[in-house]
């Protein structure tokens, strides 16, 4: 089956790359203003002003604390604005709070403007150093790493918000895509009834709804197919009899035999349609009872004793549980005369293996044949499908045998798969689902 991909699953998902795309156009465009904000507010007049007013203020302030600074003075000072002032000067130093580093302490990022201050920050405080004569006046404002874990929570919680409700809006958008996926999956595994709901009018919608129509339309092609081919099939059989029949009549003349062959595989083929067409309709379901799949497929197996290169079987003694055994042995012997059919008369024998697990039964028919090319192998159960196309006396058939297997297996809740390796070999693996486990004796 194609995997077209899941929309949502994996980091090869649109959904996965348009989100990324999203993330990081964020944070670009977040980056880019905000830089391009930040220089501009570097370079701003207002902060320029700003940075001499506060020279201003903080000279007034010295000017107020007076000759030698007060103490007293500068802690009222800070407990009226928040702002804590440390003065040193030879031999001695006195903070308004204990915990303020000293001007030796404070070595990063200092910036000495023109109006004598020196200015930086030391985690997370902005502070500004001014001198007079040997004295030093050091000014620290707020805390600025708490409000800074504050804000960056805030912000985190913001774009948290931010991007899971665009997630949420995106994979909305996309739904319809994972829907169409498992669609095209569900109608390339032949399930034609399959809709693919319509939620949107936006270009995903009309796409789903053309492809809603597509599949109803091949619906339709295929039912006429098959009408075609099961009023085909009815028409050809009376004439067949009758043909039968005739042959009877016929003695001995050249070409007698041929024309007895040809009518035989003509039958074959309108009861393999009109078969296939009775477990399509419903009508004519299986007719199961209680039986030794082991004994069947030995039975069968002891009709080709003769052919070469023969058949070995490996299986338990008895595997009984209900199934229908006319049908079954269609789909098995079809299966088998298939492997006969591919392996040269001095190859390998074909091998049937039946075995059981806890929930299955297995028939697996495994040849030493050619195999089946990779691309063909999905190919091979479709009804009048055959590899190789010029029908040759040697490999006979139609190309319904397969097909007919397949919708027996079905029609029994089972399945039947292949496994075939170009140039070594291929085998068939009839799964038969037991009801119930415990009946399979
Ligand atoms: P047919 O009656 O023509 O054999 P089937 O439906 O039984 O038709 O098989 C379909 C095609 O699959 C055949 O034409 C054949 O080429 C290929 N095939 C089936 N079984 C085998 C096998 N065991 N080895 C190689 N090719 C196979």
């Amino acid at each position: 089956m194609a995997d077209t991909g899941r929309v949502f699953g994996g980091h090869r998902s649109i959904f996965f790359k348009l989100f990324l795309i999203y993330v990081v156009t964020t944070v670009a465009l977040v980056a880019a203003v905000g830089g391009y904000g930040r220089m501009v507010l570097r370079n701003d007049d207002l902060r320029q002003t700003r940075t001499r007013l506060l020279a201003h203020s903080l000279r007034a302030i010295i000017e107020e604390l007076g000759q030698p600074p007060d103490r007293s003075r500068a802690v009222q000072l800070a407990q009226e604005t928040g702002m804590q002032v440390r003065v040193e000067e030879p031999g001695s130093s006195w903070a308004t709070d204990d915990r303020l580093p000293d001007s030796a302490a404070l070595k990063d990022a200092h910036v000495h403007n023109d109006l004598g201050m020196v200015m930086g920050h030391d985690r997370g405080r902005r502070f500004v150093i001014l001198e007079q004569g040997e004295r030093r006046f050091l000014f620290f404002f707020g805390d600025k790493s708490r409000f800074e874990a504050e804000h960056l929570a805030v912000i985190i919680v913001l774009i948290g918000l931010i991007l899971g409700t665009s997630y949420v809006v995106v994979r909305r958008l996309f739904r319809p895509l994972d829907w169409l996926g498992h669609g095209v999956e569900e109608i390339a595994a032949g399930n034609l009834a399959h809709q693919v709901p319509v939620r949107s009018r936006d270009e995903l919608g009309r796409l789903t709804v053309a492809l809603n129509d597509m599949v109803t339309r091949i619906r339709a092609m295929l039912q006429a197919r098959d009408r075609l081919l099961l009023d085909v099939s009815h028409e050809l059989r009376t004439p067949l009899t009758r043909m039968k029949v005739a042959l009877e009549f016929i003695k001995d003349e050249p070409g007698r035999n041929t024309i007895q062959q040809e009518v035989r595989e003509l039958e074959a083929m309108v009861t393999e349609l009109l078969e296939s067409e009775r477990l399509n309709s419903g009508y004519g379901g299986l007719q199961k009872q209680e039986t030794d799949l082991v004994a069947v497929i030995r039975t069968l197996a002891d009709v080709y004793r003769t052919q070469k290169p023969g058949i070995r079987i490996d299986a338990p003694a008895s595997l009984t549980f209900a199934l229908d055994q006319h049908r079954a042995t269609m789909a098995i012997r079809n299966v088998v005369e298939n492997a006969l059919k591919h392996t040269a008369p001095d190859g390998e024998p074909v091998e049937i293996r039946i075995e059981k697990t806890s929930h299955i039964v297995r028939v697996s028919v495994h040849d030493h044949g050619p195999g089946i090319p990779r691309e063909e192998q999905g190919l091979i159960f479709e009804p009048f499908y055959r590899v190789d196309k010029s029908r040759t006396r040697a490999t006979g058939g139609y190309g319904l045998g397969l097909s007919l297997a397949k919708k027996i297996m079905i029609a029994h809740g089972g399945d039947i798969l292949v496994d075939s390796q170009p140039g070594l070999g291929t085998t068939f693996s009839l799964i038969f689902p037991p009801c119930d486990p415990l009946a399979v004796r």
